[in-house]
Order: C-alpha cells, then sequence, then structure tokens
C-alpha cells in the first residue's frame, strides 16, 4: 500500500482502476474543472482527472481521486466488497499515530509576507459560488478538554492572501471544539492538510462519538501508524506525507460573510456570518501537487461521505438490533436498512438507532431481507406494498438536523422513519409470485429466444 498521496496517485495511473488520465491542456480554476467532471459523470464515468497545466498556477490539480469506491479499496488494499467491512474493523481497532521529527510537507516553509493563498489553484465550481473554494483540505484541531485531535472536511472560502472563510456545521465536532474555544474567548488553532491518503481522507469522514479518535482510525485503514510531524506556528501536528498544510487560528469572535457556495446536496447555501481562518504559515513540499474535490452534488463527496458513514451506521443499527443485515445511504440525509425481522416491533428499534447514530439522518425506511437495498426500485415496491402510512410512519418533529438541508429551519428538522417491513412477518404476509424454481432452473433462454440473447450481449 502506498504511504502517502502521491504514492496513491503513483498507484493508480499503474492499475487505472476506475480510469486515470492525465489532461495536458490547460484548464481554467474557473468552472472548467467542474464542467469537465460534470460531463464526464453524465457519461458516468469517474475517472481520477490529474491536470497538468492550471492557467495562472505552478502546481498541478488532481480531482475525482476518491470518486470511485473501487479507487478507495485499492487505495486501502481490499478488494472493492470489503471495503465496508475494512472501515468496520477500523472503528473497532483504531491504530495510534506517531510523531517523526521531519516531513516531506515542510520541504518548503513560508511565513509572513511569503504567505499567499493565492499560490493555490482552489476552484469555482458552480455559478452561484461567490468565491474559489478549498474543498480536500482536512482540518486538524485539538480538543481543549480532551487535548485529542479532530480531524474533518470543511469548506473553506478564498478570502485573501492569508484569510479562509470556514463553515462548521452545527452539532458536529469541530463545532463543538470551536464553541468551547469561544466560551474562553481564545482563538482555534488549526491545520489544514490538502493532498492525503485515501486512509487519511475516510479517518477523517468518520462518524462516531466526540472522543473517537479519526488518526486512529485512519492509521487502522492504512495497516500502520499516520506519521505526523509538528507544525511551525501551531500547536498541532499534521501527516509528514501530505502535499500542503496551512497553518492558522479562528478568531473566537470574528464573522465575515461566507457563501453561497453550492454544497452536495445540490443546492447553494446562502451567504452567512461564519468564522474566519487566519493564516500564519503555508507548508508544501518541493512540487506540491494540489488535491481537490468537485464541490456540489457530485460523485467524488457523495462517495467519500458514505463510506465511513455506511460502516458507522451499520454498527450502531446492527448493534441494537442483531437482525439488521445491510444499510446504504441512498441519497442526502436518506438511510435504507434490511433486516430479517424475528420479533415485532424491531423494525422501529433499527430506525431509532439509526437516528441516533448521526444527526445528519433525516429520512429512514427499512425493508425486509428479500429486498435488494441496492435497487431503489424493489425499495419503493416495498414501501408500495407493505406500508400503511398511519401505522407505519412515525415522525420525530423538530429534531436538530443537518443546516445543509435546504427545507430545514436552520438546521432543525423533522426526521422520518418507515417500517417497510410485511407485517406481521414475511412468512405470514401476503405470498410473494415466484415461478416454480425447477422450471427456472430447467429453462435456457438460448433454446428459445436465442438471437434476441445474442443481439442483447453484443450490446453490452
Ligand atoms: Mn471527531
Amino acid at each position: 500500500m502506498a504511504e502517502d498521496f502521491r504514492g496513491f496517485l503513483k498507484e493508480m495511473e499503474e492499475t487505472q482502476e476506475g480510469g486515470f488520465v492525465r489532461v495536458s491542456r490547460a484548464v481554467d480554476t474557473a468552472y472548467e474543472v467542474a464542467a469537465i467532471v460534470t460531463k464526464l459523470e453524465q457519461a458516468r464515468q469517474v475517472p481520477l482527472l490529474y491536470f497538468e497545466n492550471v492557467k495562472g498556477h505552478t502546481m498541478p490539480v488532481v480531482t475525482n481521486c476518491f470518486a470511485d469506491r473501487g479507487r478507495v479499496a485499492r487505495g486501502l488494499g481490499v478488494a472493492k466488497r470489503d471495503l465496508g467491512q475494512r472501515v468496520a474493523e477500523a472503528y473497532r481497532r483504531p491504530i495510534p499515530p506517531v510523531e517523526v521529527a521531519r516531513g516531506a510537507v515542510q520541504e518548503v516553509v513560508r511565513e509572513g509576507a511569503d504567505v499567499n493563498l493565492c499560490l493555490l489553484p482552489a476552484m469555482k465550481y458552480h455559478d452561484n459560488d461567490v468565491a474559489p473554494y478549498i474543498t480536500a483540505g482536512i482540518v486538524f484541531a485539538r480538543d481543549p478538554d480532551s487535548g485529542g485531535f479532530n480531524l474533518s472536511y470543511n469548506r473553506l472560502m478564498l478570502k485573501g492572501r492569508d484569510r479562509l472563510g470556514i463553515f462548521m456545521t452545527t452539532g458536529k465536532h469541530l463545532n463543538s471544539i470551536f464553541c468551547r474555544m469561544q466560551e474562553r474567548r481564545q482563538p482555534l488553532e488549526v491545520a489544514i492538510a490538502i493532498g492525503n491518503h485515501p486512509a487519511c481522507a475516510i479517518g477523517a469522514l468518520s462518524i462516531g462519538p466526540y472522543d473517537e479518535d479519526e488518526l486512529g482510525i485512519a492509521g487502522a485503514l492504512k495497516g500502520s501508524p499516520v506519521e505526523m510531524v509538528r507544525c511551525k506556528t501551531v500547536d498541532l501536528a499534521v501527516p509528514a506525507g501530505s502535499e500542503i498544510v496551512l497553518e492558522g487560528e479562528i478568531d473566537p469572535f470574528a464573522r465575515e460573510e461566507e457563501g453561497p457556495f453550492g454544497e452536495f446536496t445540490g443546492y447553494a447555501t446562502r451567504a452567512g456570518q461564519n468564522p474566519v481562518v487566519k493564516i500564519k504559515a503555508i507548508t508544501h513540499r518541493q512540487d506540491p501537487i494540489y488535491q481537490d474535490v468537485c464541490g456540489g452534488a457530485h460523485r467524488e463527496h457523495l462517495t467519500m461521505a458514505t463510506i465511513p458513514m455506511e460502516a458507522n451506521y451499520f454498527r450502531v443499527v446492527k448493534g441494537a438490533v442483531p437482525e439488521v443485515e445491510a444499510v446504504r445511504v441512498a441519497a442526502p440525509f436518506t438511510l435504507l436498512i434490511s433486516m430479517r425481522k424475528k420479533y415485532e416491533g424491531q423494525a422501529r428499534s433499527a430506525l431509532v438507532a439509526a437516528f441516533s447514530a448521526d444527526i445528519y439522518l433525516k429520512h429512514a425506511i427499512v425493508v425486509d431481507h428479500d429486498i435488494d437495498i441496492n435497487d431503489m426500485q424493489r425499495v419503493l415496491w416495498a414501501v408500495a406494498t407493505r406500508v400503511q402510512a398511519a401505522r407505519d410512519i412515525f415522525i420525530i418533529p423538530r429534531a436538530q438536523g443537518p443546516s445543509t438541508d435546504p427545507s430545514s429551519d436552520q438546521g432543525v428538522v423533522d426526521k422520518m422513519g418507515i417500517d417497510a417491513t410485511a407485517k406481521p412477518a414475511l412468512e405470514r404476509f401476503a405470498p410473494v409470485n415466484a415461478v416454480p424454481p425447477e422450471v427456472m432452473e430447467r429453462i435456457r433462454l438460448e433454446d428459445y429466444v436465442g438471437d434476441f440473447v445474442l443481439n442483447l450481449k453484443k450490446q453490452k
């Protein structure tokens, strides 16, 4: 397995897992990369894109790095089907990081007048985006009470040579840390690492209790401790193998306009008064590679976020109800659960557990094990034929939810659970139609409609 981001890129170029394309033609940071990503997605393709030539910049830009599950799995040295299991194991058995004396990420150190964020080829993605944004930065911060590290992805708006607007979701860990520093009337030091190994990315996106150690999860995903190097101007450490690190602090009381920005929901969040990161130092490799995640409802954001989300839902929901067989995040704020229901009421227990697992969850549907939750048509069939709304739907009104949900009341949402299992049990429900299995076995399509089958195969 590769040690760092550029090792990962090299491996992906060699294996071509999910596709790897070098683009030599010059691209503009304003909308052009987003247009290329969008058009490829329309053709159902998410190759890793390596833009060698970016107008007005010396750094190359890579995007779509983690847009494909197979690519993330290969980066972590597991088969695609074992990815969820691997993340679940990492949650259970974290490997703490180690500190090293030197890191490639500090080959170049820029401080004071040398700090200039405009060096970074930050992107504009959508017509509503107010400014270029850094989207692939992992924010490292220290919990003032426990002293532990917290890792998170936050959107960062380019505001000037040494200033970034930051959006911290209410109720999430970084926001909690910032609020506690605010109570102490002290600035929050942060370090933002750009260009990270998939283990760090998935670790940073892990969802769980406040004190859960994202770095330890990253280490477990990698199979060895993440090597950390001390920052130059803040009391933090960052992965030694990152490409670029921004060191800075967030004033507890300063607020400035941040946004609009096109979010993963497919909608632009409106401008709001949000905190500002003052950058004190930029460190990077001799020849840094800038990592980007295309903003908005694009494949990479959705893929990256759902991998650790599903592992978390699975451990919490299965922990409460062992009969749960699979979970799937099917849309923003939406979870599907399948289970082998044994007792009456168990489907509701699974739903309640799911809502406790992550405040982001808004809608959850439970189906029986005969429904493939990767097939939305089947899920809707179960909802259509096994649900009576007055009996099977419950609503938790006015609960804390995602403020990025455009229909929310500033982060207050109604949560809906749908029990789409057959009642009282699948075995005692209306019989499901099936052609007798021995006939299915015996009939070979080739013997009856051979030419048609042959044509179908050709089209594939
Ligand atoms: Mn955390």
